[in-house]
């Protein structure tokens, strides 16, 4: 979310050609656009699953789709947010590339990617994959 914000707010500041704001193309506006919808729709997922925590009928699934999805949505919006700066996005003024390694390491320490896709993929199935 800090990196979307950081980017959303950069765009409207940072001019280029014809002193617009990076705001006003079309390719920006649609990762902005992309972003604050799987931000939302990450936001919606862990609602419910925390809804599904208090009620007792969370499984092991629920949380692996959770942290799979949100963990992989967040490292992409860290990467385009880090594109929309341009240059800026690996300076230390700007906490884009922070957030990006973080996030690089909570991809695996948040339960690797592929052994929660293999949690889903046995719920869903019956059938453990993991050998
Ligand atoms: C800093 C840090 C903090 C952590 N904190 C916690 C914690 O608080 N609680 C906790 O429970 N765990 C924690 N972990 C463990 C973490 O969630 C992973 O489970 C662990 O790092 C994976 O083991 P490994 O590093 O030995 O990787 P490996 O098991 O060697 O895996 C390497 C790669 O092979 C893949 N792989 C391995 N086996 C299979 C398979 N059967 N099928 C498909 N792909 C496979 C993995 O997905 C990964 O991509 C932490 C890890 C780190 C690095």
């Amino acid at each position: 979310m800090d990196c979307y914000e950081t980017a959303r707010s950069y765009s409207l500041v940072r001019k280029q050609f014809d002193d617009k704001p990076i705001a006003s193309h079309q390719l920006v506006q649609e990762k902005l656009a992309d972003m604050i919808t799987e931000i939302t729709k990450a936001q919606l997922l862990a609602l419910h699953v925390g809804r599904l925590k208090d009620q007792g009928k969370i499984e092991p699934a629920h949380i692996s789709m959770l942290k799979r999805n949100n963990v992989g949505i967040a490292l992409d919006c860290a990467r385009k947010s880090r594109d929309l700066l341009g240059g800026n996005g690996i300076m230390d003024e700007y906490p884009i590339m922070r957030h990006m390694c973080n996030l690089e390491t909570v991809k695996t320490y948040e339960g690797t990617d592929h052994i929660h896709t293999l949690v889903i993929g046995e719920r869903v199935t019956g059938v453990a994959a993991y050998k």
